[in-house]
């Protein structure tokens, strides 16, 4: 459960392991980069198979198989199209020599494809572990797998509430940073959550303790007050 913000101070970190976890899409990545080409390369109507699978209560792991059935584009059109279009955070490199500077443990949580988080992450020059679903490109077509699949889970096709309940260990500071309402699963078990957009809203409605981001910069920020100052966030 996240702690609540009044209880965030500066020794907060100190003598912690401290395990930074990060949503991809709209997150580390300016815009949702699966959403953005598969408006452009998939069945046209591929948001409402998607909301048709939510709305009967199952996630990823079901409606990914649906969407990527019959998808044509090759990995080279989708990597020319996301080399043009899509952007990291320009803070995220920075952010990322800020952690591993501090001894923290910065890993993407992702339930996107591995093909181009491992593409934009080589092209701004990062290297960040990642977990995600697999994409395998093949004259069939794309062919999925899901190593972070949990089956206690069974839901999304990489669990992020999952990954982070293995990264707990004694004395771990779990940090979750976040855009979606998918996030909010592993949002509701992370020790200080990062929210933006609709995973702002869902937090607030759950009443989790979250603090507000815009991007990488902010969270670096915030951090470095922990670190640095003594002073709770509410005096930030
Ligand atoms: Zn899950």
């Amino acid at each position: 459960m996240a702690i609540p913000l009044e209880r965030l101070d500066g020794p907060l970190l100190a003598g912690k392991r401290v395990v930074i976890l990060a949503d991809f899409d709209g997150t580390v990545s300016m815009r949702d980069v699966q959403v953005s080409y598969l408006d452009k390369y998939a069945r046209p109507d591929w948001r409402q198979a998607e909301a048709k699978i939510l709305a009967e209560g199952k996630k990823s792991a079901h409606y990914l198989p649906v969407i990527y059935k019959g998808f044509r584009a090759s990995r080279e059109e989708l990597l020319g199209f996301i080399d043009a279009e899509m952007r990291l955070d320009p803070d995220f490199p920075g952010f990322v020599a800020f952690c591993r500077d501090h001894g923290f443990h910065l890993e993407i949580t992702s339930d996107g494809l591995d093909f181009y988080i491992r593409f934009l992450l080589a092209k701004y020059g990062v290297e960040v572990p990642f977990i995600s679903n697999r994409a395998d490109f093949g004259p069939e077509g794309v062919r999925l797998s899901h190593p972070y699949f949990n089956a206690g889970c069974g839901k999304c096709g990489s669990c992020k509430k999952s990954r982070l309940e293995r990264l707990r260990g004694p004395e771990t500071i779990i940090i979750y940073v976040g855009n979606l309402s998918t996030d909010l699963c592993p949002a509701q078990e992370a020790d200080i959550v990062f929210a933006k957009a609709q995973l702002l809203s869902f937090c607030r409605q759950e009443r989790i303790p979250c603090i507000p981001f815009e991007g990488f910069a902010d969270v670096r920020r915030t951090l470095e007050k922990f670190l640095y100052l003594a002073g709770s966030v509410d005096k930030l």
